[in-house]
């Protein structure tokens, strides 16, 4: 079916989705982070970028939060720039791994393989395969300006949250030197999860992700500064990895109920990619179980049903402005 959607429909959906999740209730920040236990959890943002740049933005959308798991995406790119996308396959891998973003289980399982970028297991070792090899300082400028190009404007390092985590993250040591002993690491270890946990604190808008989402949507091409940041093959392939398992084992639940790939993150923020269309991207530090947002996850739900959009519904849709 062709579905045509004016400009002013889409921006009184994103307001209408805003006004009637605000006031939800439930979750819990995340407490396993301490600085993140700490945040405020009635901050909340709602943006929407359009492919000819029009930005949406309502809430607390220029308040920067820890990006945590959404950085896991734009390393994912990055290695695939370098590396191409068959390399990155074959190195990690892209399947769902249907278990917690953390699990060692998972690595044990899938027979020493990382399965995919978007797990803890595989985004280190997306880290230690980040170009130039050994070269902590180059491989940090070159994680940072990749999440710029990618948004249109820089991420900024949370101090206190990077220190928060790396007092912390004995689970992902244990996956780091899991990952060195099946050779699934391709450069320092602890470089590679000091790097892994320096993208993860740093701090970024929901304006800023709905771009990055849309500059993928936009097949590389970013909507709002104009320049080609990744060849257009990557685009279906992040798109995929972040369909299949972006919200770790809750994953088919929201593709399910949303009909957008979306990635999260237990800072809060999720970042959905609609293919040709817009990306999206809310804020709210209460988490469900999984460590997924509660009320982002129902702005971008609420927006998505009051347009009929879906991946899967096979619609061709044209944005018109009105
Ligand atoms: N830095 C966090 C961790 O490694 C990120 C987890 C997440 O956002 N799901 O545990």
């Amino acid at each position: 079916m062709e579905k045509v959607i004016k400009l002013s429909q889409i921006k009184k959906a994103a307001q209408e989705a805003y006004d009637e999740t605000k006031s939800l209730t439930g979750g819990k920040n995340a407490n396993y982070i301490p600085y993140l236990a700490n945040i405020d959890s009635n901050l909340f943002g709602l943006s929407v970028t359009l492919l000819d740049g029009t930005c949406i933005n309502l809430g607390d959308t220029e308040y920067k939060f820890g990006i945590e798991s959404v950085s896991k995406v734009p390393t994912a790119i990055l290695a695939m720039i370098q590396h191409t996308p068959k390399g990155v396959l074959e190195k990690i891998g892209a399947d769902a791994t249907g278990l917690p973003f953390n699990s060692i289980f998972a690595l044990l399982l899938e027979n020493d393989h990382p399965s995919t970028p978007l797990v803890n297991a595989g985004a280190i070792s997306a880290c230690s395969m980040v170009a130039p090899q050994g070269d902590s300082k180059d491989k940090w400028t070159a994680i940072v300006n990749n999440i710029t190009e990618l948004c249109g404007s820089a991420p900024q390092l949370i101090d206190e949250l990077y220190m928060s985590e790396t007092a912390t993250n004995f689970n992902n040591h244990a996956i780091a030197w899991l990952l060195k002993n099946y050779n699934r690491i391709y450069d320092d270890v602890d470089m590679s999860l000091d790097l892994y946990t320096r993208q993860c604190s740093l701090g970024i808008t929901s304006s800023q992700l709905a771009i990055m989402g849309a500059t993928i949507a936009n097949k590389g091409l970013n909507p709002v500064t104009k320049l080609q940041i990744f060849d257009e093959e990557i685009a279906p392939k992040i798109t995929s990895m972040i369909a299949s398992v972006g919200f770790y084992q809750h994953t088919g639940d929201w593709l399910f109920t949303s009909g957008i790939p979306a990635k999260t993150g237990v800072g809060g923020g999720v970042m959905g990619v609609m293919p040709g269309l817009f990306g999206i991207a809310a804020f709210a530090p209460p988490l469900d179980d999984a460590g997924n947002s509660v009320k982002a996850q129902a702005a971008i739900k609420a927006f998505m049903n009051k347009l009929e959009l879906g991946i899967f519904k096979g619609d061709t849709v044209k944005i018109i402005n009105d």
